[in-house]
């Protein structure tokens, strides 16, 4: 959400605190307060509002198609209150009612965030089965899902097998970011009409858009904001390294989007094949940056042309990270309110961008173009340039392969793929495949 709806949501929000990166992480140990939307008091206890509730579910085992269905009406522990001024940062840290204020403040947040850069409501696409979305943080398996009007979350994995109690995956910014990322496309996007209409690039657009929904999110967080810069130096092009970035890496959203990929690097596999879009638009993001970095006079356009991806060869990169270093050093706040801006420039150009596409034959050239007119309505067509050419470096273009492997597939001429997702499964994160129907057998309601 843009820098000043922020600030207004720190004096009228409900406070939360969550971690933003893994809490085992040294630089993100402490959890940060954040605010939602919602005045104090709006938010009753669970939490819960008008739009999403927790269910601190007891002796439930994940939804599938055989046992119970969406929502949860099963036995459950009280819900939490808030205290005496509606606000539920005071909730320990190490309780299990945090992973319940947690995982609604994530959510909540994130949708605040988006909202803001559609500047409508996002309704959900599951409405005409579920009024609100259901979150069950805690349920005893080694995954989580998403799926039809519900997000349920496990804990990770052990190396040798078993749960991982150690890591809740309803703490996990960045899973439940994505996760609700998939949730705004299905609302904004829609799915495609028919198996044949559903091309390799609408899963691989769903995998990109989650982590891009991600990205922006935690670039709300001063201390991932300050971590990048900080060891950046502010030079986000030729961040070649991932191990300047520290301890980033180990979440799974920033660290895609630093990617070298190319159309004809990826495989048709969803995540896969969204490393070059999600790669795209991510260095949109960066050239709009550095642009920011020139007009406030931070650093000279010969610098910015240098360091823009691909341009330089290696050899020159020590030189231009030492340029980087002397010009962000006494320039610390300018550099993160350049970055800050570019950050709500991407809010606002992918929330444009995705209004106006179908998800019938969807493909990365189709985004390419509404970017493009998301650009021009926003900016008048200020970052074209940016954007062609991200776009171009990555391969991405009318007459790519994967395009011509889906008609060459329409005409018989090679057999096709198989479709993008099993419509009756949730999406489980570490498989990831995309749900879009309800559990339930359709013809049995
Ligand atoms: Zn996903």
């Amino acid at each position: 959400m843009s820098m000043q709806l922020d600030a207004k949501l720190k004096v009228e929000g409900t406070r939360f605190r969550l971690f933003a990166q893994s809490r085992y992480l040294k630089s993100f140990s402490e959890p940060e307060i954040v605010y939602v939307s919602l005045p104090p008091g709006a938010v009753k206890a669970g939490p819960e509002d008008e739009r999403m509730f927790v269910i601190d579910a007891i002796g439930k085992k994940p939804y599938d198609r055989f046992g119970p269905q969406p929502q949860w009406d099963g036995r459950r522990h009280p819900p939490v209150e808030p205290d005496a001024n509606g606000h539920f940062d005071y909730v320990d840290i190490n309780s299990r009612e945090f992973s319940c204020t947690t995982m609604y403040a994530t959510v909540r947040r994130v949708l605040d965030i988006w909202e803001d850069y559609f500047k409508r409501p996002i309704e959900w696409a599951f409405q005409m089965y579920f009024e609100r979305l259901e979150l069950i943080p805690s349920i005893e398996w080694d995954n989580a899902q998403s799926g039809f009007g519900f997000l349920e979350f496990g804990f990770g994995r052990l190396p040798n097998g078993g749960i991982d109690h150690q890591s809740p995956y309803c703490q996990n910014f960045d899973v439940l970011a994505h996760e609700l990322g998939h949730s705004i496309i299905f609302s904004e996007v829609g799915t495609p009409d028919t198996e044949a209409s559903a091309t390799d690039e609408y899963g691989g657009f769903h995998e990109s858009c989650g982590d891009l929904v991600a990205i922006v999110a935690s670039l709300h967080f001063d201390s991932v904001v300050n971590h990048i810069l900080k060891h950046s130096s502010g030079n986000l092009f030729t961040v070649n390294e991932l191990d300047r970035l520290g301890e980033l890496p180990d979440g799974r959203e920033i660290r895609v989007a630093f990617n070298y990929e190319r159309m004809s690097t990826v495989s048709a596999e969803p995540h896969d094949l969204s490393l070059p879009l999600t790669g795209a638009i991510f260095d949109i993001f960066v050239g709009r940056y550095q642009a920011e970095l020139v007009a406030r006079g931070l650093i000279t356009l010969d610098l910015a042309l240098r360091s823009t991806h691909g341009q330089a060869p290696n050899s020159a990169l020590p030189q231009i990270q030492a340029e980087f270093d002397q010009a962000y050093k006494g320039h610390e706040e300018g550099f993160k309110e350049a970055l800050l801006s570019a950050r709500d420039y991407l809010g606002r150009l992918l929330a444009t961008a995705w209004d106006g596409l179908s998800a019938n034959y969807l493909s990365y050239y189709k985004v390419g173009l509404a970017l493009l007119k998301a650009d021009r309505r926003l900016t008048g067509g200020a970052n074209r340039d940016n954007i062609r050419a991200n776009f171009a470096w990555r391969e991405i273009s009318l007459a790519h392969p994967v395009h011509l492997m889906r008609r060459l597939s329409e005409t018989g001429m090679i057999t096709p793929r198989r479709p993008y997702a099993n419509p009756f499964m949730p999406e489980a994160v570490e498989h990831c495949s995309l749900a879009h129907r309800p559990l339930r057998d359709s013809s049995a309601m």
